[in-house]
């Protein structure tokens, strides 16, 4: 898998890339990540990547010009329009980071899984030229109702959300399958958690380690047993419980 991160602050990403999972991932081969800085499109002396909005009001808006020949240099050809059906190559995604964009979800995550290579357009100011959202990218992707001063850190959330979904990318393959939003299925006893026929995601179920009390409060007695169809029981319920309680919303 291969992750194209288009943006005007390039050093941006220097910290998060060189820890975890995202580090052994890239040591490995799994992924490669490759930060593009958008300046190196511009043909001015001030390498201008923004400029003002048509129309008047704050604040100002990146330019079309240097994002088209940014994803085309990475690409090695034109673009055409992505808004026309028939995408030249149906494994790579160029996702447009915006608050106004489509929910990111696990699903989308693992919808990105399956992909090649994602180009991510990092906006900053006001935002991108809409034409960037109309012709270029082929999705425009928010990862929450709230609004960031820049599309860094929410593409980088997608790199990792998608990295510890490939094979091979977290230590213990079945752990992406047992965790929040995972299909509503339980991991040791291979029943729905949720009525059958249902679609919706169950949270995780909650964690414990040593010491078994912690200032007078004890770990669940029934995961000291070692009763395993017990403890997949307790688990079962303490997913749907929380998730009822965190976000009724999904449930
Ligand atoms: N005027 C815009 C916000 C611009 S914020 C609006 O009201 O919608 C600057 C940039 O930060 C955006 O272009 C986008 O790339 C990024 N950004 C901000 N919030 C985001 C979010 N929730 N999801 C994804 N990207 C976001």
């Amino acid at each position: 898998m291969r992750f194209d991160l288009i943006t005007i602050f390039p050093e941006f990403f220097a910290g998060p890339l060189d820890h975890g999972i995202l580090r052994r991932a890239r040591e490995a081969g799994l992924v490669d990540v490759h930060v593009q800085d958008l300046r190196e499109f511009t043909k001015d002396r001030h390498r201008t990547v923004d400029d003002r909005p048509f129309g008047g009001g704050e604040g100002m808006v990146l330019k079309p010009e240097p994002l088209f020949e940014a994803v085309e240099s990475l690409l090695g050809h034109g673009v055409g329009d992505a808004s026309k059906p028939g995408a030249p190559e149906p494994k790579t995604a160029i996702v447009l980071m915006s608050a106004a964009g489509k929910l990111f979800t696990q699903k989308t995550a693992r919808r990105y899984a399956e992909l090649d290579r994602i180009i991510f357009i990092c906006g900053r100011y006001e935002g991108v030229d809409e034409r960037v959202a109309e012709h270029l990218a082929t999705e425009e992707i928010s990862i929450g109702d709230f609004v960031l001063s820049g599309g860094e850190l929410p593409a980088m959330m997608i790199v990792d959300a998608v990295t510890r979904l490939l094979p091979g990318a977290l230590g213990n393959e079945a752990s992406s399958q047992n965790e929040s939003f995972s299909v509503a299925v339980h991991p040791e006893s291979a029943t729905p958690l949720l009525a059958s026929g249902t679609s919706h995601a169950v949270l995780d179920f909650p964690h414990y380690t040593r010491p078994a009390e912690y200032r007078g409060w004890s770990v669940p007695e029934v995961l000291i047993g070692g009763h395993h169809a017990e403890v997949a029981k307790w688990r079962r319920a303490a997913a749907i419980e929380k998730t009822r309680r965190n976000r009724p919303d999904l449930s």
